[in-house]
């Protein structure tokens, strides 16, 4: 028996058409004035931009929308908007986009209610104490799980690092999830942040912190991904397909929140920061090399999850069917046009700069294997070395 906490502070309502009622869900808030914070590509191309903009409207909301988000935003892009919402003095959000958008959205109702720059509690010189102001979430991808987390990650661009700041406050009041809204995302994007949700759910079954209720999402969210990813790539117009992509994506996300990643994101993130690589392909391009390294911690997880994405183990000893999960994340990584290690930047030389900045991950801890320097370096070199 093990003992666990597990926390779920945001209401999620999930359906086709919700974003219509957006208007009223910030109403509820007690919102008067309201910052919009979107990408350009939203601004542009979105049918549910202008229809959440309207439903706000109507609902007798003043709204500055507020667009200049670029992809992993940075500690600039964080202040900026920070700045824009306090001249606004707006008292809810609202955020429609992928992970930049929502995790830029988060930092910035941190920052309206606690003093200085996102940088203060990036390098823990500073800490929150008082609660964020109120965010409601609407994602556009179905990878990052962010309208349920308590993080936020933003890019230090002179450090060349990915950091989390993290706080039950930081987490969105609500959650809307409308599987229309994922229907415009390319196959590369639909590939990239898929296999973000599915790296989630390994880190998160597979954490040291893992508990009976993390395991039950991870491990359907696992299934969901299996079933529906690659489908979703080839034919981006299936709205179940669709529809159960963002359902893995949150629970995943719900889950990992909880219990923590693992030495995947801590090297992804760094990739991220130094190569400018999409999140989601920097960990599909790590995934099954951290896995194969895992295996031995906590086999019959692992033998779990290769059930989970339709393995067929029968007959297979525990350490085979075990194995059988690298080889299928492998399998969806080149379904899904993912590219190698070595297309992606990273060069030999480079690697003690990722091995470095790794390491300190604040979550490593929860890895389900100890991992050393020397193992990363492993890791890392033998991921180089197949291309
Ligand atoms: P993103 O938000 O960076 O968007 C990538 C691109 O996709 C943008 O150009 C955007 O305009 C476009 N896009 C978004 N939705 C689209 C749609 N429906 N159709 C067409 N184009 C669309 O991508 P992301 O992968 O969702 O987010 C990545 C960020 O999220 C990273 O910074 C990552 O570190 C962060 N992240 C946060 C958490 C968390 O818990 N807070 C978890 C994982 C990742």
């Amino acid at each position: 028996m093990i003992d666990f906490s597990f926390r779920m502070l945001t209401k999620v309502v999930y359906g086709r058409g919700m974003a219509k009622k957006i208007g009223e869900e910030c109403k509820k808030l007690g919102a008067k004035k309201v910052f919009y914070v979107t990408d350009e590509f939203m601004v542009q191309n979105s049918p549910a931009f202008p229809v959440i903009l309207e439903s706000m409207k109507q609902a007798g909301l003043e709204v500055m929308v507020y667009s200049d988000i670029q992809p992993d935003p940075s500690i600039e892009v964080v202040m900026k908007a920070s700045q824009a919402m306090k001249d606004f003095g707006a008292d809810v959000a609202v955020a429609l986009g992928g992970g930049s958008p929502m995790d830029c959205a988060k930092s910035v109702c941190m920052l309206q209610t606690n003093e200085g720059s996102i940088a203060d509690y990036m390098y823990k010189r500073r800490t929150i104490t008082n609660p964020a102001k109120p965010l409601i979430c609407i994602p556009t991808t179905a990878g990052t799980g962010s309208e349920v987390t308590a993080g936020a990650v933003t890019t230090d661009k002179q450090s060349q690092e990915k950091i989390g700041v993290s706080d039950d406050t930081m987490m969105a009041k609500l959650a809307v999830i409308d599987p229309e809204l994922l229907l415009s995302m390319p196959p590369s994007l639909t590939a990239s942040t898929g296999l973000d949700a599915l790296c989630h759910a390994i880190e998160g079954y597979t954490s040291t912190q893992s508990h009976p209720i993390s395991d039950a999402m991870c491990l359907h969210s696992i299934r969901l991904v299996g079933e529906n990813l690659v489908k979703s790539v080839a034919n981006g117009r299936d709205i179940d397909a669709r529809g159960n992509m963002a359902l893995a994506s949150l629970m995943a996300a719900a889950a990992f929140t909880n219990v923590g990643l693992g030495a995947v994101h801590a090297i992804a993130h760094c990739l991220g920061a130094m190569y400018h690589v999409p999140h989601g392909v920097a960990n599909a391009v790590m995934l099954p090399h951290v896995m194969e390294f895992n295996v031995p911690a906590t086999p019959e997880k692992f033998r779990q999850i290769a059930i989970a994405l339709g393995q067929n183990v029968d007959g297979l000893n525990l350490r085979d069917a075990a194995y059988k999960s690298v080889e299928a994340v492998r399998q969806f990584n080149i379904d899904c046009g993912i590219p190698t290690l070595k297309a992606v930047g990273l060069t030999a030389e480079d690697i003690p700069t990722v091995v470095k900045n790794s390491i300190t991950y604040r979550l490593m801890p929860c890895n389900p294997r100890t991992v050393s320097e020397k193992d990363l370096e492993r890791i890392l070199n033998s991921a180089l070395a197949l291309g």
